[in-house]
């Protein structure tokens, strides 16, 4: 069966020295490795500071903390995502306030953010779904007339563009997951892209019991809240050596979803995903929306290939849905979602073999 989602790791021969270094060098603690690490994250985004973490869930956790989101305030976010993304909010005492997908792309669509802000909104979560970059301006305009910081989530989306600049410079606080299906993982892992200077000094705080690793431990003193959230010297080396061919996996990503883009086009009982202006997606799922989605499943499935939802909308969880909310388009979008393999291990045949498969119909 050709999986919808594949873990990539390094070679034998380029890996396992550098994690067999790292591993007898007597220090496996977050040390020098993963500040190595951070920089070279930071140079691959084109900017802001790198905060590595332990998962993608602990960034979001603390960018929340970070946007200043406390008990009782609000956050709004989608319910096109991965569990994480909506319980992190919980993590923090929020509620979640769910704003519609736009139809065209599953996005969170701007115009839905804007009519469910309201007094209590001390934060806006957008995720880039399936690897497609969300309508950064008309985010970002919002974000600017009511004062609501956005974080955005690009568990998906690792090397997504706007305007030719990557994901993570758009926001003030970008969140990336190094888990093990994501386009770079680290085993575990994730990072907090942040732009302002202070408060990732901060996030170092917090990220370590609230401890500042600049002081000795008999000069720091806890005046907040921390976790133990850092990255470790093993899951950075392996996130340093993956960093040195990242370009390469995710540029088979794309090709193969332009390749989709272009081979699936009017086809009857297909409709392709939209993407907003000067965005270049990184394709992280390929996503189509189709007629008779369960027939094309068991089509896509007799012939070997695995087709699915892969998320279920996040408001079906009951702890998640704090405010049951009509979201027409999402439900229309989730009736018709379906995701084809295409990613790094999809290769020229099989994506032919996929485009026929369509094709010929279901
Ligand atoms: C994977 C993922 C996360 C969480 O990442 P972990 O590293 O598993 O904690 C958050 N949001 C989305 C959209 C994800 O896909």
């Amino acid at each position: 069966m050709l999986p919808l989602i594949k873990t990539s790791i390094p070679p034998r021969e380029t890996l396992m020295p550098r994690l067999e270094e790292v591993l007898y060098s007597g220090y496996v603690a977050q040390g020098d490795v993963v500040e190595q690490f951070e920089r070279k994250f930071e140079e691959y985004i084109g900017g802001g500071h790198t905060l590595s973490l332990n998962s993608g869930t602990a960034a979001l956790h603390i960018a929340l903390i970070l946007a200043g989101v406390n008990e009782g305030d609000e956050v709004i976010s989608t319910a096109l995502t991965a569990e994480p993304t909506n319980v992190a909010i919980k993590m923090v005492g929020a509620k979640v306030r769910w704003a519609d997908v736009d139809y065209n792309t599953g996005n969170i669509s701007a115009d839905s953010i804007e009519k469910a802000i309201n007094s209590k909104t001390k934060a806006i979560i957008v995720v880039d779904y399936a690897g497609i970059p969300v309508d950064v301006k008309r985010i970002q305009e919002i974000s600017q007339k009511y004062n609501i910081p956005v974080i955005e989530d690009a568990a998906h989306a690792l090397g997504a563009k706007y305007n030719e600049i990557k994901t993570g410079n758009h926001f003030p606080f970008t969140v990336y997951s190094f888990q093990a299906i994501k386009h770079l993982t680290t085993i575990d892992g994730g990072a907090l892209q942040i732009a302002d200077r202070d408060l990732y000094e901060k996030g170092k705080v917090i990220r370590w019991f609230g401890l500042d690793k600049k002081l000795s431990r008999l000069d720091n003193d806890i005046t907040y809240q921390g976790y133990k959230y850092h990255m470790n010297n093993v899951n950075a080396t392996i996130g340093l050596v993956q960093l040195e061919n990242i370009e390469n996996i995710i540029q088979r990503y794309i090709d193969n979803g332009r390749y989709f883009d272009e081979e699936l086009k009017n086809i009857n009982g297909v409709e392709l995903i939209e993407y907003y202006p000067n965005t270049k997606p990184s394709y992280w799922l390929y996503t189509l929306k189709v007629e008779n989605r369960d027939a094309f499943v068991k089509m896509m499935s007799e012939n070997g290939v695995i087709a699915s939802e892969l998320h279920k909308r996040n408001d079906l969880h009951t702890y998640l849905n704090d405010y049951p909310t009509e979201l027409p388009n999402l439900d229309a979008f989730y009736g018709k979602m379906v995701h084809i393999p295409c990613g790094w291990w999809v290769s020229d045949e099989d994506r032919a073999k996929i485009v026929k498969l369509i094709k010929s119909g279901w």
